[in-house]
């Protein structure tokens, strides 16, 4: 069996940096929320003794360590932390962060601030929080009702995306508003990383029988990895964890692509690699470089 390894594999810079700055701390930290979504990395987070993962800021106390997760979190609790003189540790991600000063920015000069997203994920959460007059849409028709009904005085819009949108579903979105010819200006905020793992599916998908892409449920990021497997491969496989994966299927493979979403670990991948190996026991691995 050929097996592909993406160049990608692991996780991007953002969760890499928050999740070894937590991992590696050496005295007691809050992280508040998940530090990203995936199940595999938050359990060996919260087999540390000096860890606890916390959901409210009211469980930050006077003096004590917060690590804020790469998704970000709300203004407003951002300042309630700054008042209760606590440690932060900040690991929002540059990304998100600059789709956070765009939403400020929008605040400030009094415009309306459309963000491309899933209203319930804790990125658009955290985001929306940095403008009053924020609209979140997510598909051509909910960014048709918005323009459509606009009886606003004003007419100047900022448009941003939340970091993991898809890309096509963005642009399809941003021509629906253009279309309504009001003065908008656009930020194509989608983070490379997503698009660089999506765009290695759909080349690699031409030579490989398979495509797998190790994931999380709970994550936009592999969703969206995910769904650009099964428009491109033959054939496509999420894996979840690589200890509950039924090898079988993968028996009359003879090539396979094998790839990660943003906030896999390296040794989740690596775990999984090494179970293939044991399966089938002659592989021939190689790496995209
Ligand atoms: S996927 Fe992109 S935006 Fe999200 S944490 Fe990683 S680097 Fe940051």
């Amino acid at each position: 069996m050929k097996v592909i390894l993406s160049k990608y594999y692991g996780p991007c810079f953002g969760v890499s940096s928050a999740f070894e700055e937590a991992i590696n701390a050496k005295k007691n930290i809050k992280i508040l929320g998940e530090i990203a979504h995936n199940q595999i990395l938050i359990n060996k987070l919260k087999n540390k003794k000096n860890i606890k993962i916390i959901n409210d800021i009211s469980e930050v106390n006077k003096n004590e360590t917060v690590v804020i997760r790469t998704h970000g979190i709300k203004i407003e609790d951002f300042n309630n932390l700054l008042s209760k003189n606590v440690n932060i540790i900040d690991k929002t991600c540059p990304k998100v962060k600059i789709v956070q000063k765009i939403a400020e920015n929008a605040e400030k000069e009094n415009k309306f601030f459309v963000l491309i997203g899933n209203a319930k994920h804790p990125e658009v959460i955290g985001i929306s929080s940095r403008c009053k007059n924020t609209f979140i849409i997510s598909n051509e028709k909910s960014a048709k009702d918005l323009f459509s009904n606009i009886k606003f005085e004003c007419n100047n819009f900022i448009v941003a995306a939340q970091t993991t949108f898809d890309s096509q579903e963005f642009e399809k979105i941003c021509q629906v508003i253009k279309n309504f010819n009001f003065n908008v200006k656009i930020y194509n905020t989608i983070c490379n990383d997503s698009l660089n793992r999506r765009k290695e599916i759909e080349l690699v998908s031409n030579f490989v029988d398979s495509s797998i892409v190790l994931g999380s449920k709970t994550s936009s990021n592999s969703k969206n990895l995910f769904k650009t497997a099964q428009n491109f491969s033959k054939y496509s496989v999420f894996v979840e964890n690589p200890e509950d994966f039924n090898f079988d299927i993968l028996k009359n493979k003879e090539k396979i692509f094998i790839t990660s979403a943003a906030s896999v670990l390296k040794e989740t991948v690596l775990d999984f690699l090494n179970r293939i190996h044991i399966n089938f026991k002659k592989i021939n691995l190689k790496q995209i470089i």
